[in-house]
């Protein structure tokens, strides 16, 4: 018996319903195929591994070394593929993460500046992410390779992706470019029910 506890999140999208921020070719790769390969490998190594039957933060949480590595990148493309919506009508915060946001950073501005800054400046691969902590404060870390707010103790909320594989079909080296671009996609309902 296969032993397939994991599977492949669904889009809450077409997958050329990105573009031009992200192209249906970068969606089909790095969805299709890098995500999917992270699941594949983490569904491989569960077995006799003392983590089959947990759930996947907890593995985050607990696991090391290969386990960590692709429970990692599962929880956080899952969380990153469900932010997005289609191109074409972007929009804000409200509600009370729009109040934490302005208390926290100044304004949604100076935010989005801090934001793409710390994606912009990480070295290699990686993950920029907002964040709460346990009293609803906002943070933004940088994690490198597989790594996730969750082993920080903090509440992940929004994440962009700064792997080369994210964006170098559309963008190649202008990742800075990517990033901008990224906040015409962000499903901020989907962004603020994580608060
Ligand atoms: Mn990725």
């Amino acid at each position: 018996m296969t032993f397939n506890p994991f599977s492949i999140v669904a889009l809450p999208y077409a997958q050329d319903a990105l573009a031009p921020v992200i192209s249906a070719q970068t969606v089909a790769f790095h969805y299709g195929k890098h995500l999917q390969t992270y699941i594949n490998n983490l569904n491989a190594a569960l077995p006799g591994s003392g983590f089959e039957g947990k759930s996947l933060e907890d593995i985050v949480k607990e696991a090391e070394g290969g386990i960590f590595n692709n429970a990692g990148q599962v929880l956080n493309h899952t969380l990153y593929f469900t932010q997005f919506k289609p191109a074409g009508s972007p929009s804000a915060p409200s509600g009370a993460l729009a109040d934490a946001i302005t208390r926290d950073f100044g304004s949604f501005e100076a935010f989005k500046e801090e934001f793409q800054k710390k994606g912009a400046g990480l070295f290699g691969s990686g993950w920029v992410w907002l964040s709460a902590d346990a009293q609803g404060k906002l943070v933004i870390t940088q994690e490198t390779n597989a790594g996730n707010p969750v082993r920080r103790g903090l509440k992940p909320l929004l994440t962009f992706d700064v792997w080369e594989h994210a964006y170098y079909l559309d963008y190649q080296n202008r990742r800075p470019d990517h990033l901008a671009a990224l906040w015409e996609i962000i499903d901020w309902d989907v962004v603020a029910s994580r608060y």
